[in-house]
């Protein structure tokens, strides 16, 4: 506890020279203000995905919804159009309700403080504590992905770190080590470790401006920090989906709102069953969905995905209405839609590998 301070100077001297010159940050040292939408934006994107694959997107949307009452006023299509490719939409989802609530309800004030923060949809914890720190400089310590890395090393922490001890623990020791007033500076600075330093396979102890007091690398223990749960065998679905063209135009549904790729628009099918076809599949799902009997055609591809608690392989085919008018019996909607339409229709990735196909990009 003693060396806290001295912990804390050393990790801030770094930062005031190794920050990542991010769009959405204020440097150390600068006089300038935050933007508090820009530092939300960065904080929710960079939830599961990495900063440099964020920057892009951030810039894009940034054009796109330049304020929070740009997105408040944006309606969800566009919203998830904007965000597709990032993956785990209900983060895009709840952003936008999070922002409809500030401009509609709150007078376009985003609150200030953590638990006030932690009351809009899709805030958590962590988001909350960050966004209080980050764009208004509230003594609130977090702990992300990068964090709970460092500190687990810097202390030894031998608990799993996504157990309820752990978490306390680790919540417990970023709150003791925060330097009063260097909110901002202090996470960030931590989150820049982890990122640049302290990285997960092959921490840079040597290079390391809180080595002397880091009991892992005292220890040879950096590679067993944080403990992390074993990982369980990720369970392989094989799935079909029908592109059926009538008059030039081909048929996409919009998955119901709530869970995977909610409100994205795809290509009907769905997942085999023991002992099924591809074709049976297509037949079967295309009548439970969509009330139609097809016959299925040619194969348009096929494609693999990795989604976060299991991976796919989906089987496109060309598939022919015998009888039925389709009708959206499980989906949100159906459009019959030109093939140089679906790039305005939101989607996942395999779905849009498929779009691209029908419009010849093969992508
Ligand atoms: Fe991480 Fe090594 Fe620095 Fe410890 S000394 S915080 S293990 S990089």
């Amino acid at each position: 506890m003693d060396a806290f301070p001295e912990l804390a100077a050393a990790l801030l001297r770094w930062y005031e020279q190794s920050a990542r010159p991010l769009p959405w940050r204020v440097m150390p040292g600068s006089d300038a203000q935050p933007d508090p939408y820009a530092v939300w934006v960065s904080e929710v994107m960079l939830q599961q995905t990495r900063v440099e694959t964020v920057q892009a997107y951030y810039a894009r949307w940034m054009e796109r919804f330049p304020t929070l009452q740009a997105l408040a006023q944006a309606s969800e299509q566009d919203v998830l159009q904007a965000w597709e490719g990032l993956g785990y939409y209900s983060r895009a989802r709840n952003f936008w309700k999070a922002a409809r609530k500030v401009q509609f309800e709150l007078g376009g004030q985003m609150p200030h403080t953590r638990a006030e923060l932690q009351r809009l949809p899709g805030v958590g914890a962590y988001t909350a504590a960050a966004l209080a720190a980050l764009a208004f400089g509230q003594d609130e310590a977090t702990l992300d992905g990068n964090i709970r890395r460092v500190l687990a090393r810097l202390f030894d922490v031998d608990l799993p770190a996504r157990s309820p001890q752990g978490e306390k623990r680790l919540w417990q020791l970023a709150a003791d080590l925060l330097p009063k007033g260097r909110a901002a500076d202090f996470n960030q600075a931590l989150m820049d470790l982890g990122a640049q330093v302290c990285t997960p396979q092959s921490p840079r102890c040597l290079l390391c401006p809180l080595q002397r007091f880091c009991l892992a690398s005292q220890r040879g223990t950096q590679l067993q920090r944080p403990v992390l749960p074993q990982r369980k065998p990720v369970p392989h679905l094989t799935v079909t989906a029908a592109v059926i063209e009538r008059a030039g135009r081909v048929l996409i549904a919009r998955r119901p709102p709530e869970g995977l790729l909610g409100s994205l628009w795809e290509f009907p099918g769905g997942t085999v069953e023991a002992g099924e076809s591809l074709p049976d599949c297509l037949r079967r799902e295309l009548q439970e969905e969509l009330g139609v009997i097809v016959e299925v055609g040619d194969p348009l591809g096929v494609y693999h995905h990795a989604y976060t608690h299991f991976r796919i392989t989906l089987h496109a085919f060309a598939c022919h209405l015998l009888s039925g008018e389709p009708q959206a019996l499980e989906a949100e909607a159906l459009a019959w839609v030109l093939p140089a339409e679906l790039p305005n229709f939101p989607m996942g990735k395999v779905d849009r590998q498929i779009a691209r196909r029908l419009l010849g990009g093969q992508r």
